[in-house]
């Protein structure tokens, strides 16, 4: 064993970090992260910066609570969605006792975070056979008295498929005065069904995640929301940390979530989903391509032999698409973020040749 190996918690040796397929830099299409493919530069006014940045900006809370359709007592503002997973596991989960259910394949962090405040992860598949729906049998038999978090991603990254609301509506029944159902809709904005987050008045225990990075395009300021009811949020204040955000932040995503800029934000979703239409249609076109999973989102999670040849090929031409590690289901998958015109039709191109 190494020093450093003594040095850090011994239930954490096993630790991996968030996995992506992003090496390097380097100018590439990016089709990997599920970002929107245009960059809304935002040019930041001088300002004073020798005080710390207010906790809860009223008039951006304000825009939030209308974009969202909830009171702004029943949002709180994290440093990404990532960290709001990562404040209610620590808020709601006893270390060494507590449990975290989650559907995997899905997003990774629950599980990473989970591990760091040491609660145990109950992992509950996806059916693979029936287009990764929710096994929503199993979710309700493996619930234990020490069940504190489910983790419901809707729609599904990386499969792209949605919960039903009614299943969602179960869960919440089932676990009301043991567990939160965390509903976490990153991409939403690009799915027909209904956001949860105006449900959260009649459960208590219903906590909705929302992002400013996927549709609204700003993966880069780091913003995302949690959505409960007051009293929950109070507690979670207590968790976040006093001030989370650069005063750059909070200023980029005031000017970004104006009545206008939603405006814009629904072309933007349109577009995407017109390029995700047209992208899916091309692809069942390829023979190596065994299957494209029905999204709800802005990316395609397609199932290919090859997948690994195909990741190498993109990325040695300019693309880089999402892969899976090889101990992982999804080792024959890829994901690839729906991007403009000119970036899904060189991805084709590319594609043409490897069918040739
Ligand atoms: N939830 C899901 C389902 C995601 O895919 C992502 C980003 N990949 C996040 C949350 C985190 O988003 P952010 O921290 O940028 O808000």
């Amino acid at each position: 064993m190494t020093v450093i190996n003594q040095l850090i918690r011994q239930d954490l040796l096993d630790i991996q970090a968030y996995h992506s397929s992003r090496e390097s830099q380097t100018e590439k299409v990016w089709m990997d992260m599920n970002e929107l493919p245009w960059d809304f530069s935002f040019r930041i006014a001088p300002q004073a910066i020798n005080r710390y940045p207010e906790r809860n900006p009223e008039q951006l809370m304000l825009q939030l609570a209308e974009f969202y359709q909830v009171k702004q007592q029943q949002l709180a503002l994290t440093r990404g969605s990532d960290d709001g997973a990562d404040a209610l596991i620590r808020l709601c989960c006893t270390p060494f006792k507590d449990e975290v259910m989650i559907f995997p394949p899905t997003f990774s962090m629950y599980a990473i975070s989970a591990k760091l405040q040491g609660a145990q992860v109950i992992e509950v598949p996806l059916l693979a056979e029936q287009q990764f729906a929710l096994d929503i049998d199993s979710v309700m038999q493996r619930i234990t008295p020490e069940t504190k978090i489910i983790f419901v991603c809707t729609p599904n990254n990386p499969t792209g498929n949605s919960v039903a609301k009614e299943d969602i509506i179960a869960i919440c029944n089932k676990v009301a005065n043991q567990a939160i159902v965390v509903v976490d809709e990153a991409y939403i904005e690009f799915s027909p069904h209904a956001s949860m987050a105006t449900l959260v008045d009649d459960y208590p225990n219903l906590v909705v995640l929302r992002t400013l990075s996927k549709a609204f395009g700003l993966a880069g300021i780091r913003c995302g929301i949690v959505i409960a009811q007051p009293a929950f949020i109070q507690y979670l204040q207590a968790v976040i940390p006093p001030f989370p955000f650069a005063k750059f932040t909070l200023d980029a995503a005031l000017c970004l979530t104006t009545q206008e800029s939603i405006i814009e934000l629904k072309k933007h979703i349109n577009i995407i989903l017109e390029q995700k239409a047209q992208l899916q249609q091309k692809l069942a076109t390829f023979p190596f391509i065994e299957k494209i999973y029905a999204s709800d989102a802005n990316f395609l999670l397609i199932k290919s032999q090859s997948a690994k040849q195909i990741f190498q090929y993109c990325i040695e031409n300019g693309i880089c698409l999402r892969n899976f590690n090889e101990k992982s289901v999804l080792k024959d998958f890829l994901r690839i973020t729906v991007g403009i015109q000119e970036q899904n039709d060189k991805l084709l191109s590319l594609f043409n040749r490897i069918g040739d």
